[in-house]
């Protein structure tokens, strides 16, 4: 959290978050039946999503290597798992799919936040907390949204006109410390940071539109196209504000990817994207599109079969079986969800190229390149059986070579 502006706003809810994350890193080094049980939760979650794998590799070095260990135990169970069940299999099917949104560190705090803003909703109802004082002061407009999108009947009437008049304070605060203090080093970005969405730490680092990788991506090829895609769309935004092209073609309508644009060092960029951010999410329901990131997920158990060349279309198939009912908002389409969809796609199928023409030497070292979340994805998306087969007695030959090639034991878990 951006801690140099002075200013009223402060979100409770991003703040417990942020120290619910903290006490997740601290207890991974010091609580033995956590430590012990991660690399079951590894397996069960596929990895750590990306954002609380930065955060441990920048944490503690010990933590951060003995977390890398507990990921290649994991790799090296699920290649035992992959090899005695059948692929077809509903639990394997739930594995892979699940893997797109599990995350032994997310599991916590989604169910803090889903808890805080439960409260947050109950104190409002029974006139604990007046909606003046909590949206202007207490929470960030992306959880005065989520919070407006959870409530119901009269209160949701009287909470939409606050979210924006909470919306055009914020932007008037932007730009007035713009145009009055334009040259003390943007403050600007701090202070649109705090007041749209101070939780995703990290976000506003990895927002430089410079070619060099804002973080380690280690060596995964899918997880490198990505970043690197990620840092084209950031250039397109940029543009896309200079030249004055129309809003929707680029700009991010999700908290976290209005985030990530927020820190290109131009004043303009931050409040084109602000401004974009708070329309999309204060736009009519009606006029809503379901995003494009959602579950593909069929009835036949052959799922794994369809040709590489409709792969596409599939992805964008039927709606899941069940919606989730935690977000009862649907968001606006966000061209940066978009693009890093379409950026995983494409390295997905590069990759399953590649895998294809490898020997049976070069092969497993391939596979073993991959992180856990794009494992998952290159066996949803491997055009027939018989490349899945051929995957899975990779992944045990390679951790196979792996364990004779470490000198280090591994911890004991
Ligand atoms: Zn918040
Ligand atoms: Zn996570
Ligand atoms: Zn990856
Ligand atoms: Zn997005």
């Amino acid at each position: 959290m951006n801690q140099s502006m002075a200013h009223p706003w402060h979100c409770v809810v991003c703040q417990h978050l942020i120290e619910a994350d903290q006490r997740y890193l601290r207890r991974l080094q010091t609580d033995r039946r956590m430590r012990c049980t991660l690399t079951e939760a590894l397996v069960a979650s596929m990895g750590f999503c990306d954002h609380h794998w930065q955060r441990l590799q920048e944490s503690d070095p010990d933590i951060a290597d003995w977390s890398r260990r507990c990921v290649s135990e994991a790799t090296t169970r699920l290649g035992e798992l992959f090899a005695r069940t059948k692929l077809q299999d509903e639990f394997l099917q739930d594995l892979l799919f699940g893997a797109r949104s599990r995350c032994p560190a997310c599991l916590s705090s989604s169910r803090l936040e889903g808890r805080l803003l439960t409260r947050l909703l109950l104190d409002l109802e029974s006139k604990r907390t007046s909606l003046r004082s909590l949206f202007s002061t207490q929470v960030c407009f992306e959880h005065a949204r989520q919070l407006t999108g959870r409530a119901e009947g009269a209160l949701r009437v009287r909470m939409r006109p606050a979210l924006r008049k909470r919306s055009e304070h914020i932007l008037s605060a932007a730009i007035s410390i713009d145009a009055a203090d334009a040259s003390s080093g943007c403050p600007i970005e701090g202070l649109l940071t705090d007041a749209l969405y101070p939780r995703v730490e990290g976000l506003v680092e990895r927002s430089a539109c410079d070619d060099a990788p804002a973080h380690s991506t280690d060596s995964c090829p899918v997880c490198m196209e990505m970043e690197s895609g990620r840092r084209h769309w950031l250039k397109a935004v940029v543009e896309n504000i200079r030249l004055g092209q129309p809003a929707w073609l680029t700009l991010p309508t999700c908290a976290e990817h209005t985030l990530m644009c927020l820190n290109t060092g131009d004043p303009d960029v931050a409040l084109a994207v602000a401004q974009r951010y708070v329309e999309a999410s204060l736009a009519p329901p009606r006029r809503r599109v379901v995003s494009l990131v959602r579950k593909r997920r069929r009835g036949s158990t052959r799922w794994f079969n369809a040709p590489a060349a409709s792969a596409d279309a599939a992805a964008e198939g039927p709606p899941p079986e069940s919606a989730p009912a935690a977000e009862p908002v649907a968001f606006i389409h966000c061209p940066g969800c978009q693009q890093s969809d379409v950026a995983m796609r494409r390295a997905v199928f590069s990759f399953l190229r590649s895998f294809g023409r490898a020997t049976d030497m070069q092969a497993p070292l391939l596979l073993g390149q991959l992180c856990l979340k794009h494992l998952a994805e290159v066996m949803i998306y491997a055009p027939e059986e018989r490349t899945q087969a051929r995957m899975v007695k990779c992944l045990n030959k390679a951790r196979a070579e792996d364990r004779h090639a470490v000198t280090v034991p591994a911890v004991a878990l």
